[in-house]
C-alpha cells in the first residue's frame, strides 16, 4: 500500500506556559507501497507523533494521510487497517501466545466474524513466519524479550494490516537480540511486502534495515532518501553527525583563497568557495595512511586500536570539536605510524564543509 503524507502537522498547545509545540511540521513525503521506511531522529523530534497520525490515534492539526487513493485522514484508528507494534510489548499476561495473537481477531461481526479453526489457522501461520509457532501454549512470562516482541509482531500482522507501524521496537532488547531481531523484522518485511514504517533513534539500526531513511528534527524533515545516499551527501551538519558509527570527525575551520584549512594547515581545494568559516566534518574512513597523497592533514597521535581488518587511529587536533578523532584505517599501513605526529592523507569525498551558523552545506 502506498502512502502519501500530505504538508502533514500536529501542533500540542501548552497549557502551563500558554506556548504549543510543533511536533510535526509540514511532514511532505510518499512512501512506495511494500518500502520499509526508517524514521529516524533524535528524541523528542517528533517520530512517535508522525506514527500515530499514521495510525489514526492522534489527528492532526492540518494537512492529510493517503493509503493509496483513500483520503484517511479523519478515519477512526480501527478502520485503517494498520498493524502496530511498540517499544514496550504490552502482550496479555494471562492469555496464552495463542490468545494473544488471535485477540484482534476475536471481536469482528457479522460477515466478518471469524470462527475458532479458523482464528488458530491466521494465528498459527504468522506465528511460523515470525518463527514462535513452538511456543503457542506459554504465557508471556514464559519467554524472553525477543519471543515477546515477536508475539507482538505476530498480533500486528494477524489482521493482514495494510501498513505496519514499529515504535522503536526493538528498544527493550539487549544488543545481541536487537541485532538478531532487526535482520528477522527486515526478513518478515520482505516476505510478507507490506508497507512498513520503522521509527527508531538509532541510527545504524535505521541505516541497516531501511530501504529509505527519513531524518527529522525538532518536527522537521531534514533529508529523505537511501541510507548510503544520505550517508554519502547529508545536505546539513546536522544530518552529517547524526549519521555514522563512529561519527564524523569535526573541526573549526576556515576557508580562504579557494583553500580548506584547519588551524594554519590548508587541507584541501574548494576552488569557487568564497572566505568564510566553516566546519569541517571528515568520516571516520575518509582519512589514509598511504604514504603518497596530496592533501595532508596533522594531527597529534594518541594511539592505535587494531580491529581485525582496520585499525582505529585515535589522534588530537586543537580545532576539532570533540576530545578526539577517530580514523578507521586498514591495518595493512600500520607500519606508517610512529612519533607523536600523524600525517593523515584526505579523500575528498569524505569530507564537507558547512556554515558556521546555519549549518547547510557548502558544497565545492
Ligand atoms: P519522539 O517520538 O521523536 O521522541 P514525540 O513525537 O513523542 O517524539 O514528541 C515530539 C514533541 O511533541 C516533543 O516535544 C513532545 O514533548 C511533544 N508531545 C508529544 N506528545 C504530546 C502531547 N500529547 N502533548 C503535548 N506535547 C506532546
Ligand atoms: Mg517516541
Amino acid at each position: 500500500m502506498k502512502v502519501t503524507l500530505k504538508n502533514l502537522t500536529k501542533i500540542f498547545p501548552n497549557k502551563k506556559t500558554k506556548s504549543e509545540v510543533i511536533a510535526v511540521n509540514n511532514f511532505d513525503y510518499v512512501i512506495e507501497d511494500g518500502e520499509l521506511i526508517g524514521l529516524l531522529g533524535p528524541s523528542g523530534c517528533g517520530k512517535s507523533t508522525t506514527l500515530n497520525l499514521l495510525s489514526g490515534l492522534l489527528e492532526p492539526t492540518s494537512g492529510s494521510i493517503f493509503f493509496g487513493d483513500d483520503d484517511v485522514t479523519m478515519l477512526p484508528a480501527e478502520s485503517r487497517g494498520v498493524g502496530l507494534v511498540f517499544q514496550n510489548y504490552a502482550l496479555y499476561p494471562h492469555l496464552t501466545v495463542l490468545q494473544n495473537i488471535t485477540f484482534p481477531l476475536e471481536n469482528r461481526k457479522g460477515k466478518d466474524k471469524l470462527s475458532k479453526e479458523q482464528m488458530v489457522e491466521m494465528a498459527t501461520e504468522v506465528a511460523r513466519l515470525v518463527q514462535i509457532d513452538g511456543l503457542l501454549d506459554r504465557k508471556p512470562s514464559e519467554l524472553s524479550g525477543g519471543q515477546q516482541q515477536r508475539v507482538a509482531i505476530a498480533r500486528a500482522l494477524v489482521k493482514k494490516p495494510r501498513i505496519l507501524l514499529l515504535d522503536e521496537p526493538l528498544s527493550n532488547l539487549d544488543a545481541r537480540l536487537r541485532l538478531q531481531t532487526r535482520e528477522e523484522l527486515r526478513r518478515i518485511q520482505r516476505s510478507t511486502g507490506i508497507t512498513t514504517v520503522f521509527v527508531t533513534h538509532d541510527q545504524e539500526e535505521a541505516m541497516s534495515i531501511s530501504d529509505k531513511i527519513v531524518v527529522m528534527k525538532d518536527g522537521v524533515v531534514h533529508q529523505t532518501g537511501a541510507p548510503q545516499e544520505v550517508y554519502d551527501d547529508p545536505i546539513n551538519y546536522f544530518v552529517a553527525t547524526f549519521l555514522g558509527t563512529p561519527p564524523i570527525n569535526c573541526f573549526d575551520g576556515c576557508v580562504k583563497d579557494g583553500k580548506i584549512s584547519i588551524g594554519d594547515e590548508a587541507i584541501m581545494d574548494c576552488a569557487g568557495v568564497s572566505d568564510r568559516e566553516v566546519i569541517v566534518a571528515i568520516r571516520p574512513e575518509g582519512f589514509s595512511l598511504d604514504g603518497d597523497e596530496k592533501q595532508v592533514f596533522t594531527c597529534e597521535l594518541s594511539r592505535v586500536e587494531v580491529m581485525g581488518r582496520d585499525m582505529s587511529v585515535v589522534a588530537m587536533h586543537e580545532k576539532c570539536k570533540s576530545p578526539l578523532i577517530r580514523a578507521i584505517i586498514d591495518s595493512d599501513n600500520l607500519k606508517n605510524l610512529n612519533g607523536d605526529k600523524v600525517v593523515f592523507g584526505l579523500k575528498p569525498h569524505k569530507l564537507f564543509i558547512f556554515e558556521k551558523e546555519s549549518g547547510e552545506r557548502i558544497r565545492f
